[in-house]
């Protein structure tokens, strides 16, 4: 499988930027070594949708309802997202987790609903720095992620991804060294192994950007990049992308 490098645009840009955005990398990014993937918001995703057809770019969303259907104001079925050609779902982002509220059991949820209607769920789990300096890092994702896929089934290892964004590194600067993201998604990935009895794929994401992309990706433990920042900016992404 393909490194992955998912753009994650949160709530960052006007509707009209997005598609600016959308259109500029469109024409930047023509290799095909990685499989780059573009989360815009809701609103935009129609349209990046168009934009990108004829393009190996792939579509994401940022969320994803916990059900397909019901009397859920303000929510986005993942039955609409699908039909809409997205591929990817970010799930348990930590701006949700935090902002919104999102729990576990929510968490939890939402996988099942993406993997039913055969989105490829990207759950997001990270430690907070005061873990980090208690030792207690490994302790906190092994219970982050036994909660978020308990009961979770999968047919093949490619069915979910797994992103490592400890909550210290995002959108701070202060990205995790390279050589350290190695050896927590290879924890990861183990831990996972346990639940799903597959390999899956697990990225990193944290203050990634055009200097430090590289020397993640040369890391065997990390599949790929979840980009914030970083992916608003055309020349800065689509550098990332031709690592
Ligand atoms: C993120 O929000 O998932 C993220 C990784 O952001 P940044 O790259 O800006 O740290």
């Amino acid at each position: 499988m393909k490194k992955l490098i998912i753009a994650n645009w949160k709530m960052q840009l006007v509707y009209s930027a997005s598609l600016d955005l959308a259109k500029k990398l469109t024409k930047k990014i023509k290799n095909d070594k990685y499989t780059v993937v573009i989360c815009p918001d809701y609103l935009s995703l129609p349209l990046v949708a168009s934009l990108l057809k004829s393009s190996p770019l792939q579509l994401g969303a940022q969320d994803s309802a916990v059900t397909n259907y019901g009397a859920y104001t303000g929510e986005v079925s993942p039955v609409n997202l699908k039909a809409l050609g997205v591929k990817y779902v970010i799930i348990g982002h930590s701006e949700r987790r935090e902002h919104l509220h999102e729990n576990a059991a929510i968490i939890n949820a939402k996988i099942k609903t993406a993997l039913t209607n055969k989105l490829i769920p990207v759950l997001c789990v990270g430690e907070k720095l005061i873990e980090k300096e208690n030792g207690d890092a490994k302790k906190f994702l092994s219970q982050e992620l036994r909660l978020a896929l308990r009961g979770v089934k999968i047919k093949s290892a490619g069915d979910l991804v797994i992103a490592y964004e400890p909550l210290w590194a995002i959108g701070t600067g202060h990205s995790i060294i390279p050589l350290e993201a190695n050896i927590i998604n290879a924890f990861i990935r183990a831990q996972a192994a346990k639940i799903l009895h597959k390999s899956v794929r697990v990225i990193y994401g944290g203050s990634v950007a055009a200097e430090n992309s590289a020397e993640f990706l040369r890391q065997k433990n990390v599949d790929g990049l979840l980009v914030g920042g970083a992916s608003l900016k055309v020349e800065e992404f689509s550098s990332i992308c031709s690592q």
